[in-house]
């Protein structure tokens, strides 16, 4: 059976993307920051409907919190197919308000948490002649959004960060890619107004907010999609800024 690790995994887009991959056979394993019963009731909930995720507890940002959570992801599996680099945080601000300590924080989880799980899954995937990376960016990391001026660069370079590593590890077999949403129903965006959300909706084509299984659905395509490496799926219904 096919082994996944998603990173943020317990609520919001990475829950919806947990739940697409454990509904197509894989076992997977949910890794989250600090909230250890919100993590302990989504694993209740995934396991009344008859699935069962395993939780790792790790701050990706945090080298020595990866390499464990690493390590217990291999006491538990013999094999890696599938890290999904999806655990974020978002910060609204003026660029010039915001501070250093907000700059480091947000590439720490952002870019660096990335970095960290992808350097510690790729030699198992080299050792195991084939693994698949999907990181989650941003529509934002494309074009740029006002007042998350930073919150976009780290996901231009999650981007520019996937095609590089495509690259470098297509001759290992092992795809890269990321999917960029667009506005998904999640907490990430709990402090918009409704009237800027009703804005946010009407800019969208399909007429509504993305769902975090709409995301999911294209993590699991490029999961199993064996010819596709290096590409950035943008999900957000035809929003185009
Ligand atoms: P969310 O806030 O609901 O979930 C984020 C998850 O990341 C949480 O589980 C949180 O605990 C986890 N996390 C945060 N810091 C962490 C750390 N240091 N270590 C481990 N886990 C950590 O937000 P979401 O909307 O589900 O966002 C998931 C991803 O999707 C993020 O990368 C976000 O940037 C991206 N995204 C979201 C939207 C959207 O509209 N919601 C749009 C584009 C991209």
């Amino acid at each position: 059976m096919k082994t996944a690790l998603i990173t943020g995994g317990t609520k919001g887009i990475g829950k919806g993307i947990a739940r697409v991959l454990l509904e197509s056979g894989y076992e997977v394993a949910i890794n989250y920051d600090r909230d250890e019963q919100a993590a302990l009731e989504t694993q209740r909930e995934f396991n009344m409907s008859g699935y069962c995720p395993v939780l790792l507890k790790a701050d990706v940002s945090s080298e020595a919190d990866v390499k464990a959570m690493f390590r217990e992801f291999f006491d538990t599996f013999d094999r890696l197919d599938l890290l999904v680099n999806n655990a974020g945080i978002a910060l609204v601000k003026l660029m010039q308000d915001t501070t250093l300590d907000e700059y480091e924080r947000l590439f720490g989880v952002n870019m660096r948490g990335t970095f960290l799980c992808s350097k510690l899954a790729v030699p198992h995937m080299v050792h195991a002649g084939q693994g698949c990376i999907v990181n989650i960016a941003s529509i934002w990391g494309e074009v740029g959004a006002s007042c998350e001026t930073l919150y976009s660069a780290t996901k231009g370079a999650v981007i520019a960060f996937t095609q590089g590593l495509s690259k470098e590890l297509a001759p290992s077999n092992i795809r890269v890619n990321c999917v960029s949403p667009g506005v998904i129903d999640t907490d990430m965006n709990s402090d918009l107004t409704p009237t800027e959300m009703e804005d946010l909706i009407q800019s969208v084509p399909l007429g509504r907010i993305g769902q975090p299984e709409d995301v999911g659905q294209a993590v699991l395509y490029l999961a199993e999609a064996e010819y596709v490496t290096g590409v950035n799926i943008p999900v957000g219904g035809g929003f185009a800024k």
